[in-house]
């Protein structure tokens, strides 16, 4: 079974041909940092930064929106990840604890 992954240089999705992420893969992607939402800003921050460099290399029109990319590869796990913003003062509060 092909896995909801980016084909690159096109980022699209290997499994549906949807712009990558499409919803499947934030699903999997939600549920696989579900407990390390940072790390997936990282990865998703990792992401974009690829795929402006692939896209851009293809087509420099396509990359032209810049706030566009950021929304496509940033913009939903903020949206989905309001519990980040709620377990943050506890892990706050662990650290002060420890030291
Ligand atoms: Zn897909």
């Amino acid at each position: 079974m092909v896995e909801h992954l980016p084909l690159r240089p096109l980022w699209l999705c290997r499994r549906c041909g949807q712009p990558w992420p499409c919803g499947a893969a934030k699903l999997a992607l939600v549920a696989e940092y579900r407990d390390n939402q940072v790390s997936l800003f990282l990865y998703m921050a990792g992401c974009m930064h690829d795929a402006i460099d692939d896209l851009h290399q293809l087509n420099p029109s396509e990359t032209g929106s810049a706030s566009g990319m950021f929304d496509r590869f940033l913009g939903w796990p903020a949206r989905h990840t309001d519990s980040y913003r709620v377990t943050t003062p506890e892990a706050i509060r662990g650290e002060g604890t420890s030291s």
